[in-house]
Order: C-alpha cells, then sequence, then structure tokens
C-alpha cells in the first residue's frame, strides 16, 4: 500500500531551520530585524512598493478596509467562493457585503456581475484570486477607476502569479491597489501564520504600522502617542526567518507546481472531460501560481463520496470553497439559496488535486489513476 498522499504540505529546508534557530538563540524573537529584511525583499520583489507584515493574511485586509477609511454604511463587493475570511473582514470593519456571482470557467468573480452590483454605496471591490489565478487586470482596474473605487485585491493564494509577465502586487500607479498575501501554512510560501499588505505610498505605510501595533507612533526621542484604535497584529522574527527563507525559493516553487499541473493535464489527457463530465481549470502556465488543482466534479456524485473514495486510494482531497452566502452568519444577513447559482454549483462539487512542492510526477500520476477508476 502506498503511503498517504496529502492535497498539501509544506516544505521547509534546513537552512531555513537553521536560522529560525539563530532567531530564537538570539535574545530578540519578537518583530525586529528579520521583519525588516522580510519587507525590504517583498517591497523589491513588489516592484518598489511599500510593504507591511503582519500575523494574518486576514487582518492584512481587514487593516487595508481601515486605511481606506471604510466603514459602516459602505458596501463592498466580493465573491462568494473564497475563503470566508474575505467576506468577514467587511463586516468586521462595519461594512456591508454584497456578493458577485463567479465566472463558471476561471472560478474567479465575474466582472460584469461586479459592474451591475454597483450602487452608490460602493466604495471597493475585493477580488480573491482563485488558485493563483488572476482575475483581468485590465478591466478590473478600468472599473475601478469609472466607478472610483478603492480595489484590495485579495492575492492570498497568488504569490508567485503574474500579469503580462510582473508579479501581482507589482504594478502601483494605475494598476494595483492594496494587495494583500498570505503565508498561512498551505500557501505557496509560508511563515506558519502571516501576511503582508502591498501599500501605494509612506503614508498608507505609516498607517497600516498604527493599525498592526495599537495605534502607536513614536513621538519626540522618548515619547509614544496614540490616536487612532490598533490591533495587535505583527509579524515576529521567528516568522520572518521562515518567510525569508521560503521566499528565496519562491521561484523554483511555482516552476514546480507549474510542471506539476502540466503532468496533471498531460495524464488525465484531451478527452477526461467529455469521459468523466468532470471539469479541468483554465490551462495556464504563465499567469497562475498553480497554488491549488481544482476541479469540478459531475452532478452523478457527490463531493464526500468522491473525497472517501479517493481516501481509500490514500489520496487527499482538500475542498476550497462553500459559498460563503450560505453559511448560517451570512444567512441571518438575507442571503439565499438561489442568488448566485454558478457558485452555488461549483461550490457543491469543487475539489482540489494533491498539489505542493515537494510532490513529484508519480505522485500526479497515482493521483489521475485513483480519479478514472472512482470517476469511471
Ligand atoms: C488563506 C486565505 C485567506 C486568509 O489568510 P490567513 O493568513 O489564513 O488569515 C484569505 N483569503 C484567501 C483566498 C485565502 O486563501
Amino acid at each position: 500500500m502506498s503511503n498517504f498522499l496529502p492535497f498539501s504540505r509544506p516544505t521547509i529546508d534546513e537552512a531555513t531551520i537553521a536560522a529560525v534557530g539563530e532567531v530564537l538563540r538570539s535574545g530578540w524573537i519578537t518583530s525586529g530585524p528579520k521583519v525588516q529584511e522580510f519587507e525590504a525583499k517583498l517591497s523589491e520583489y513588489f516592484g518598489g512598493r511599500p510593504v507591511r507584515t503582519f500575523n494574518s493574511g486576514t487582518c492584512t485586509m481587514e487593516i487595508a478596509l481601515r486605511i481606506a477609511g471604510i466603514g459602516s454604511g459602505d458596501e463592498v463587493i466580493t465573491t462568494p467562493i473564497s475563503w470566508v475570511a474575505t467576506a468577514n473582514v467587511i463586516i468586521e470593519v462595519g461594512a456591508t457585503p454584497v456578493f458577485a456571482d463567479i465566472d463558471p470557467v476561471t472560478r474567479n468573480i465575474d466582472l460584469d456581475k461586479v459592474e451591475a452590483a454597483i450602487t452608490p454605496k460602493t466604495r471597493a471591490i475585493i477580488p480573491v484570486y482563485l488558485a493563483g489565478k488572476p482575475v483581468d487586470m485590465d478591466r478590473l482596474y478600468a472599473l475601478a477607476a469609472k466607478y472610483k473605487l478603492r480595489v484590495i485585491e485579495d492575492a492570498a493564494q497568488a504569490i508567485g502569479s503574474t500579469w503580462k509577465g510582473k508579479p501581482i502586487g507589482s504594478f502601483g500607479g494605475s494598476f494595483g491597489d492594496f494587495v494583500s498575501f498570505s503565508f498561512q501554512a498551505n500557501k505557496n510560501i509560508t511563515t506558519s501564520e502571516g501576511g503582508c499588505l502591498v501599500l501605494n505610498n509612506a503614508a498608507e505605510a505609516a498607517l497600516a504600522e498604527k493599525y498592526r501595533l495599537q495605534g502607536v507612533t513614536r513621538s519626540g526621542w522618548d515619547g509614544i502617542e496614540v490616536d487612532v484604535l490598533g490591533g495587535k497584529y505583527n509579524m515576529t522574527d521567528v516568522a520572518a526567518a521562515i518567510g525569508l527563507g521560503q521566499f528565496a525559493q519562491l521561484d523554483a516553487i511555482t516552476a514546480q507546481r507549474r510542471k506539476l499541473a502540466q503532468h496533471y493535464f498531460a495524464t488525465l489527457g484531451k478527452d477526461f472531460e467529455k469521459q468523466t463530465g468532470a471539469q479541468l481549470p483554465p490551462e495556464d502556465y504563465e499567469n497562475t501560481n498553480w497554488h491549488l488543482f481544482q476541479i469540478v466534479l459531475p452532478e452523478r456524485i457527490t463531493r464526500a463520496d468522491f473525497m472517501a473514495r479517493m481516501k481509500e486510494r490514500n489520496i487527499g482531497i482538500g475542498y476550497h470553497y462553500a459559498p460563503i452566502h450560505l453559511f448560517k452568519l451570512y444567512r441571518a444577513l438575507g442571503f439565499r439559496e438561489g442568488m448566485f447559482p454558478v457558485a452555488e454549483r461549483v461550490g457543491r462539487q469543487i475539489v482540489s488535486l494533491p498539489m505542493f512542492y515537494a510532490m513529484n510526477e508519480s505522485d500526479v500520476e497515482r493521483t489521475c489513476a485513483a480519479m478514472r477508476e472512482v470517476l469511471g
């Protein structure tokens, strides 16, 4: 019997483990020089834009909303197919979440539906790059400019993804506004938990620093001042040391994931969709970092059944994501079945196949063979 193949697993190399040990022995284990070094590396990667790190991708988006001054009475448009954090942060700052249905092919928010959902109260859009696949950035920012909306890109899954050859997060100016990344354990690079926000200017970066640490600013040579309500969201040097080690591997990680995706398509073959009724993701080796390899199952098999039968064959399957608007918290706000039919269908039948850096081509072949058995 072969070993269990999980759908995701982080790879931390020995150099990174040693670097973490050094931090732990140094006497300074909270935010310090490693955080600054990590932020400088990220800023360089994102074309010189200011970057600040945090202890999660969730608070990163919440802080972006606060910097944009979004709160009570404001509407923010997002997708129903994401981790629930994406919509929770809208409620957290006192604003109203508005959903727009997804595109059945990319599984990302449908920008035509976004435009239809805009009202005089709309202040921002939070697009999600599901599985690392960006939305059409030209259309997204044309829409934002037309209606004078802020954009908080939920790029939690999209580090290493690109648009027109440049990293997601690197545009600035007429392209790119707030861009939020997550370094949670399953993401393409990790700090165990953590996140970062790409900002537009020094004033926003100063505000981000306040919001992440109790609103404190230094004032005078020994004094502090507090003028906004901040929280406790700083990244530690322990986490930043993991992040620096992971960041050094980013290109190799993205290349390996693209290679594995290519091998999934090659192994499943051109007729897989016709033969099984399952739907593959768009074949994209240019923009997508292949954070996930997701298929939508045919209606004749339930997701639970598929997952159980793959597990019997020692293969772990992930589920990303249940439609947010059907959770109790959101039903209590008035959302119902039937409101976003594409999201509801895809959200019922979508599964994530094993995809991680340390995987090899025979793992892909094992997964495809098991899938052939289960789907007939
Ligand atoms: C992981 C993830 C988040 C949340 O990030 P955390 O670091 O876990 O807070 C938000 N949105 C999406 C799409 C994610 O994948």
